[in-house]
């Protein structure tokens, strides 16, 4: 960031349950971690993004995913109330009274800095969730992807506590000459995770799998987003992300990008700890609520995919490099807040009514 401020939120963390038991407030500056393990402690549970070094505002205020989201629905959907100061200094709290609170579930970084959210929080349904990985070799793309599309993803009605994970990684134990393909399933309410959702992988020859039975606080730990996991660890790397949200797999499109992000990341060594992320989140909780009653345009779009470019800063030249490739993993740019008219407009209506001056555009500005 150049010409810009930078605002360290990190003390303005409180968790604090309402007596009653059915909402949190939470600070402006709070990571997952803590208000998890808070929540957990008291039987309770909430859609919180599934990474425990992220905050809960960053991912919440742009619909936010996360590993409930199948009961829940989005982290923004959670939202009852917040308490925001704007570019000019005054502070407000707002709610679904308010105009502004359709924006500040999709499009929330663009208004103010938001000091605390209240959020709907829900008895912890069942304590038991269940692991299951499996790594396979790059002949087995097409495969694996068919077996996720009839057996996991199920033409949008994958299970609502079955979440699906994979990764494209360099992993040269395995395999020094490509990608391999790590494919995680996760599923809440069993002690294993049923032979529905893993026997079609087994039968495609992983060359490694693991199984795990734990609690909801062991999902980060299992999918590597815990707080002593690599991507929650200040490396000193470049972490470039070109994300796109899909409705399902195209299995010769997962051969055709598994092939250029296998070949791109031998071939420049620079590049080879890169990851190609494929989450594959069930959508009953996110569909539950109205697509036009907030800014998140992606409710029908259950699987996010990443390239994630990361290499350690060696100048320009690589950079351009490495965002090529993103961009050609990519391909195709989708606009980040849809593509309907109405939505565009009321998005900028909003903007200039609230932030005219344009303070809050530094993280997916809306114009
Ligand atoms: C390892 C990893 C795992 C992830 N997993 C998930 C996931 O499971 N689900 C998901 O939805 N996303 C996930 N993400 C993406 C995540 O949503 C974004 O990276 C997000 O920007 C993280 O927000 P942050 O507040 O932690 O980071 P920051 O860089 O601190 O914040 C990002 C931006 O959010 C805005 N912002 C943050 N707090 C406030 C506030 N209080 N008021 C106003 N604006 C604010 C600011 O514009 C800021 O620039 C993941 C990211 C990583 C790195």
């Amino acid at each position: 960031m150049r010409g810009g401020i930078e605002i360290w939120m990190n003390q303005l963390n409180p968790v604090e349950i309402a007596d009653d038991g059915k909402s949190v407030k939470v600070g402006g500056g709070a990571l997952s971690k803590p208000v998890i393990d808070a929540l957990y402690a008291a039987g309770k549970e909430t859609t919180i993004g599934g990474c425990e070094c992220t905050s809960i505002l960053g991912p919440g205020l742009g619909g936010g995913h996360g590993w409930l989201q199948g009961r829940y629905g989005l982290v923004a959907d959670q939202f009852l109330s917040m308490d925001i100061v704007f570019a000019n200094g005054s502070l407000h709290t707002i709610d679904e009274t308010s105009d502004l609170w359709w924006a500040m579930k999709g499009a929330g970084h663009n208004f103010g800095i938001v000091t605390s959210v209240t959020m709907k929080i829900y008895d912890v349904e069942s304590p038991n969730w269940a692991f299951a990985s499996f790594a396979f070799k790059g002949d087995k793309v097409e495969e694996v992807y068919e077996a996720a599309t009839n057996h996991l993803l199920k033409n949008g009605t994958q299970p609502r506590d079955v979440i699906n994970f994979s990764y494209f990684i360099n992993l040269p134990d395995i395999d020094p000459d490509n990608s391999v393909i790590v494919f995680f399933i996760v599923q809440g309410g069993v002690k294993v995770v049923d032979s529905e959702f893993t026997g079609p992988l087994t039968r495609i020859g992983p060359v490694a799998t693991t199984t795990s039975t734990g609690t909801y606080l062991d999902l980060a730990p299992w999918i590597l987003t815990s707080n002593v996991d690599g991507p929650c660890q200040k490396a000193g790397l470049i972490n470039t992300r070109f994300p796109i949200d899909l409705e399902t797999y195209n299995v010769q499109a997962q051969r055709d990008v598994y092939d250029l992000f296998s070949s791109a990341t031998h071939e420049t060594p620079a590049l080879n700890g890169s990851v190609f992320l494929l989450e594959g989140y069930p959508l009953q909780g996110v569909q539950a609520v109205p697509e036009e009653s907030t800014a998140f345009p992606f409710r029908g779009d259950s699987l996010l995919l990443a390239p994630l470019i990361l290499y350690k800063p060696e100048g320009e030249e690589l950079n351009k490099k490495a965002a090529k490739l993103g961009e050609d993993l990519r391909q195709t740019k989708k606009q980040m807040y849809g593509h309907e008219e109405w939505c565009q407009k009321k998005m900028l209506d909003l903007k200039n009514k609230y932030d005219p001056y344009r303070k809050f555009s530094f993280y997916a500005p809306i114009a």
